[in-house]
């Protein structure tokens, strides 16, 4: 089965808002990422999809001023966790070390982790993708311990540009980095049961022409989460494929 996932980002304003979603979205095999203020209320409205969470801090308790660490989500009910969403790493200055502190906590605490990479449309255009990707991961994953790890992680191939740009990238060139990122891991001999999925303006109208092949496990959903027609035919068409 494919993984789609909804990121809600700041959206909606309101936690009534967010349990209406949240029930229009309540759909089998959808994963849902709401706000941090939004996670109990949508985590006692979901009975078929799943939750996940924005981010996580790297510690498990303490005097970290407003940070969120991967206890506290699972508490709450969060099986997954988006780590080093570019807009975190442009808005906030989020580091590859610090996504590295930040996978190694939320697979220590259960949760599987949704790693983003991408490049930006400056990177893209000086043929730098592969080497932003390349860093990413291997810093990124570098707190994984070698060899065998029982638990799961997705890598989200997300390039920057294509995010609420309304302009996807290719399914071909997101054929090559699926290909690209699992050498990368296996030359870092990292035996992950990584799934890897695409993200950045996919819509209803699109979301086949990835899905469709075996190599892109899933998509990972913004814009589009928001509606709930769109997320329903989404979920809808990545059963049928
Ligand atoms: C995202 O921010 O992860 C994303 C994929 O956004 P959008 O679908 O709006 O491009």
């Amino acid at each position: 089965m494919k993984l789609i996932i909804s990121n809600w980002k700041m959206n909606p304003e309101t936690v009534e808002g967010a349990m209406r979603l949240a029930k229009d979205s309540d759909i089998a095999g959808l994963i849902i990422c709401p706000p941090f203020p939004f996670l109990e209320a949508v985590a006692k409205t979901i009975k078929q999809a799943e939750l996940g969470a924005q981010d996580c801090f790297w510690e498990e308790k303490g005097a970290y001023t407003g940070e969120v660490s991967p206890k506290e989500l699972q508490d709450l009910g969060a099986k997954y966790v988006i780590i080093g969403h570019s807009e975190r790493r442009q808005n906030l200055g989020e580091t590859d070390k610090m996504v590295a502190k930040k996978i190694s906590a939320a697979l220590k605490n259960n949760l599987t982790p949704i790693l983003c990479v991408g490049e930006t449309r400056a990177e893209r255009d000086a043929n730098k993708t592969q080497e932003v990707v390349a860093r990413e991961l291997t810093i990124g994953l570098s707190l994984v311990a070698k060899g065998h790890n029982p638990n799961p992680i997705i890598i989200a191939y997300e390039p920057i540009w294509a995010i609420g740009s309304g302009i996807p990238d290719t399914p071909e060139n997101m054929l090559d980095m699926a290909k690209f990122i699992k050498e990368t891991l296996k030359t870092n001999h990292y035996e992950l049961k990584a799934k890897i999925i695409y993200g950045g303006s996919i819509t209803s109208a699109n979301v086949k022409d990835f899905l469709k092949h075996k190599d892109i496990d899933g998509a990972l959903i913004g814009g589009a989460s928001l509606s709930k027609e769109e997320i329903k035919k989404i979920v809808e068409i990545s059963k049928n494929i």
